[in-house]
């Protein structure tokens, strides 16, 4: 009978409940779970401040790592060390935040032999779109040593982003909107800190070519200033849209320069991509997660930490244990 999560309707009174095993959704591999993790997607969906929910009663969660209890899918069997993200999870199919959850073979990745479930949780979406674009950006050819611009760089995705970036040895240029943040950014290892007004003006259809690679989480205004700042054969992962979702821009980046816009997603992407991510992420050193900040909640702060995270007072990332 695991507890759970509860979101009852659109008000954001959800409750932690206990249920009974046969009330969870009939599919193929129960896991129980060890740890899920608080993204801004749960916040709204637990909120109720944007509809991310499309059917209640409902447990939220997008993200989830433990090990199989039972399984009736040959690929798993009971023991495994597994982790779910993506795939509507959380938004049109039950979540990770309960102390066990029924899903589908399809949507579990084996979490790799030397990262924990903690761990896998600490960089749960986030960590995962991050390194889905550093692939984006090396399966495209950026070469070593390369100078990069990292946007949203103190947020999930992006901080996650300028870490893994700056231990390949890549030299890294993070943008940001909080200026306070500069020195925290360099201790990820950020070679240096750009103010996000920089890039928030009308670009020409060309500037001065900086950079060779760019992750860029923020779209809009910021991602047409990026491209326009591309070296000759730059290349964009473009992934998030915290600033906007038009992009207004010109060809000139991509026919005068041979720019590459890549678009990454980490929803749909396919099995043989998503466990070759985890595998890469399982080879981050131990330091990286010993050192993060980060805070660790039971199931029953979370609607209080959503508010928190929706309205900026959240530094660092939410680990949930839901036992
Ligand atoms: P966070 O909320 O953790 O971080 C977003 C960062 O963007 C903020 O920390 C801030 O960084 C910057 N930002 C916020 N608001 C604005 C604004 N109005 N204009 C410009 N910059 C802004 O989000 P995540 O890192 O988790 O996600 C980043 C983006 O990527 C989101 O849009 C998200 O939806 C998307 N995403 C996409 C995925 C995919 O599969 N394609 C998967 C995961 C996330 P700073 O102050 O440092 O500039």
């Amino acid at each position: 009978m695991p507890r759970v999560l509860m979101l009852k309707d659109e008000d954001p009174r959800s409750r932690v409940e206990t249920i009974d095993d046969d009330q969870l959704p009939h599919r193929a591999v129960s896991v129980d779970i060890d740890y899920s993790d608080l993204n801004y997607k749960d916040a709204l969906a637990v909120s109720g401040r944007a509809k991310i929910v499309r059917e209640y009663p409902f447990v939220p969660g997008i993200d989830l790592a433990g090990h199989v209890r039972e399984s009736g899918d040959e690929r798993y069997r009971p023991g495994d060390k597994v982790i779910v993200t993506g795939w509507g999870v959380g938004e049109r199919h039950w979540g990770g935040f309960a102390e066990s959850m029924n899903v589908d073979a399809e949507w579990l990745v084996p979490c790799p032999e030397r990262m924990t479930t903690k761990n896998a949780m600490l960089l749960g979406t986030a960590g995962l779109t991050a390194m889905l674009c550093v692939m984006r950006l090396e399966e495209a050819g950026l070469a070593q040593h390369s100078a990069i611009l990292v946007t949203g760089a103190t947020g999930g995705v992006g901080s996650w982003a300028v870490q893994m970036l700056s231990r390949l040895g890549h030299e890294v240029h993070a943008v940001t909107g909080k200026p306070d943040q500069g020195q925290w950014l360099k201790e990820l290892g950020a070679y240096d800190v750009h103010d996000r007004t920089e890039l928030e003006g009308e670009p020409r259809p060309l500037e001065k070519g900086r950079w060779a690679g760019a992750v860029d989480t923020v779209g809009g205004q910021v991602l047409a200033n990026v491209l326009a700042r591309m070296d000759y054969n730059g290349r964009v992962a473009a992934v998030g849209l915290a600033g906007g979702t038009e992009l207004a821009t010109t060809v000139m980046p991509f026919i005068l320069r041979g720019v590459s816009l890549l678009g990454t997603d980490s929803v749909m992407i396919p099995f043989e991509q998503r466990s070759r991510a985890w595998q890469r992420l399982a080879e981050l050193p131990e330091e990286l997660f010993s050192t993060m900040q980060y805070e660790e909640i039971g199931m029953d702060l979370i609607a209080e930490r959503a508010e928190a995270l929706l309205n900026g007072d959240i530094h660092g990332r939410l680990l949930i244990d839901p036992h």
